[in-house]
């Protein structure tokens, strides 16, 4: 889709507009000249110093014409950053009124285009804005509907709930650890991800980068005092390993880090059910492992083969209750809207497999075509669900988590994610994960360690974000991993000098 914009100079609204025009057409191009564009939109921006007014006009193919306008204060604000910020906002909210009314769709995040809403949410709580403030605010100013303000406000208030001193956790640190290795690798994912059949040696080398790894930082966080909060085993799937590289691995962490009795979480993703075995399940539980995955994502056989999940339906099952025998009591299934083939029969019917399993936390993915993924790749070959089919699934995940008594805990939205829709993770009460919450709501550093770990520093003082990522691949890993490790040390020596609280 080619837009024709006009009226627009500043080359700072460029990507809010491009942001908002994806939320309704697939692969925008902004064109800033007529030619071979689609329809075109023409902004009139009247800037005073007192406030601003935007007027936008759509004319269409068949030169039906559309308009919108919005006047916004601004004798309030002093700082300039504020200022612009308040017109970009105007300037999309223009835009997305134009474009719901030109197309039909009705956008319920309204402007938001970021990843983490609730963070947005938490952010103006802690400005000191009360709820129903909040609730204007994102009405009024961000068009967001009230079905998604009341889902965030439900969240943000379970995550307080769950960890009282979220916003103090600053000066604690949470540390993801990435196994870059599956067994096959799915359609749709973009994650570091290599088939561990025949690369026993590059599994054995990249182990001793991210043993290394883990003796640095250890040290340096008991150097310098500082806890941590969770850990998260992630990749990959972690258990892709053998049993005893994992005992190792889990051995490694004990000798390591600090204080590792009292970290409140630790998470081990076992995602592929193919990987699991009765001796990895021994080791998981020597190592008081609090949490697993175990993922179905559909309960149908055929959309498993479609995705390239060389596991059976039945296998899924079968480890779960082994996991649940050997004593694992906090067990994460993830779902997903929208693969390929399903529609609304298809998602009911694994939400119906679901309650029989009842796991303690359920995550409701939405499919999400990430462009490095097979399939992006080859969309043509994988048809999916339309926008109101896509809409119902989510809709019968909403009621289905209600009626089953499963809290929403955290929330992140994507890219180009199937219906403009979200990944929403729920829980029985009190099984809600804490290293979702942290990674999500961006309240303190984690630290990544081993393959396409991505390290988000957070300065505690003034919450700059720092990102850092390891290599993806585990050559390159291999080859470079002291040197990732000095640049984390350096950045987190940085970061914790100016604490004030050490
Ligand atoms: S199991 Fe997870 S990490 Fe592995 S290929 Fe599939 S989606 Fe990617």
């Amino acid at each position: 889709m080619k837009i024709y914009i006009k009226g627009i100079n500043d080359e700072r609204f460029h990507r809010p507009i491009r942001l908002i025009s994806n939320l309704f057409f697939e692969e925008t191009e902004l064109s800033f000249t007529p030619e071979d564009t689609e329809f075109e939109v023409e902004f009139l921006i009247e800037d005073t110093l007192d406030s601003v007014v935007i007027t936008t006009r759509l004319i269409g193919a068949d030169d039906q014409v559309f308009q919108a306008k919005r006047q916004k204060n601004l004798q309030q604000i002093q700082d300039e950053k504020e200022r612009f910020k308040q017109i970009k906002n105007t300037v999309s909210y223009v835009y997305l009124t134009i474009l719901q009314n030109y197309t039909g769709i009705i956008q319920k995040w309204g402007i938001l285009t970021g990843i983490r809403p609730t963070k947005l949410y938490h952010k103006k709580r802690q400005e000191g804005l009360t709820e129903q403030e909040i609730h204007r605010m994102f009405k009024e100013e961000y068009l967001i509907h009230d079905e998604k303000i009341s889902l965030m406000q439900q969240i943000v208030n379970r995550q307080l709930d769950v960890i009282p001193d979220l916003y103090s956790l600053k000066n604690e640190v949470s540390i993801y650890i990435g196994i870059p290795f599956c067994p096959t690798k799915c359609a749709y994912c973009t994650f570091p991800a290599y088939a561990i059949n025949g690369r026993q040696g590059s599994v054995e080398s990249f182990l001793g980068g991210l043993h290394f790894e883990m003796r640095e930082i250890g040290l340096w966080l008991k150097e310098k005092g500082i806890k941590i909060t969770t850990v998260y085993y992630g990749g990959g799937t972690p258990t892709s390993i053998s049993a005893e590289e994992m005992d190792m691995l889990y051995e490694e962490m004990v000798q390591s880090f600090p204080d590792v009795e009292n970290i409140r979480e630790i998470t081990v993703e076992a995602g592929r059910p193919d990987t699991i075995t009765p001796e990895k399940l021994d080791v998981l539980n020597k190592y008081k492992i609090d949490r697993i995955s175990i993922n179905p994502q559909s309960y149908i056989q055929e959309t498993l083969k479609a995705i390239g999940r060389h596991h059976t339906v039945e296998e899924t099952i079968e480890k779960y209750h082994l996991a649940r025998s050997m004593g694992m009591n906090n067990i994460n299934m993830d779902l997903i809207i929208g693969l390929p083939g399903e529609g609304i029969d298809e998602f009911d019917y694994t939400l119906a497999e679901s309650k029989k399993l009842m796991p303690e936390s359920l995550t409701v993915h939405t499919l999400s075509f990430k462009r490095a993924s097979e399939m992006t790749k080859n969309k043509h070959k994988y048809k999916v669900a339309n926008r109101e089919e896509i809409t119902t699934m989510m809709d019968h995940a909403v009621e289905w988590m209600k009626k089953h008594e499963y809290a929403p805990y955290y929330l992140y939205r994507q890219k180009n994610i199937l219906g403009n829709l979200e990944n929403v993770g729920y829980a029985l009460k009190g099984q809600d994960s804490i290293y979702n919450i942290m990674i999500m709501e961006e309240q303190q550093s984690i630290i990544g360690i081993g393959c396409g770990a991505a390290s988000k520093f957070i300065d505690p003082k003034f919450g700059k974000i720092t990102h850092f990522a390891n290599p993806k691949d585990p050559k390159s890993y291999n080859d470079g991993f002291k040197h990732y490790t000095d640049e984390k040390i350096r950045i987190l020596d940085e970061l914790f000098a100016s604490s004030p609280s050490l």
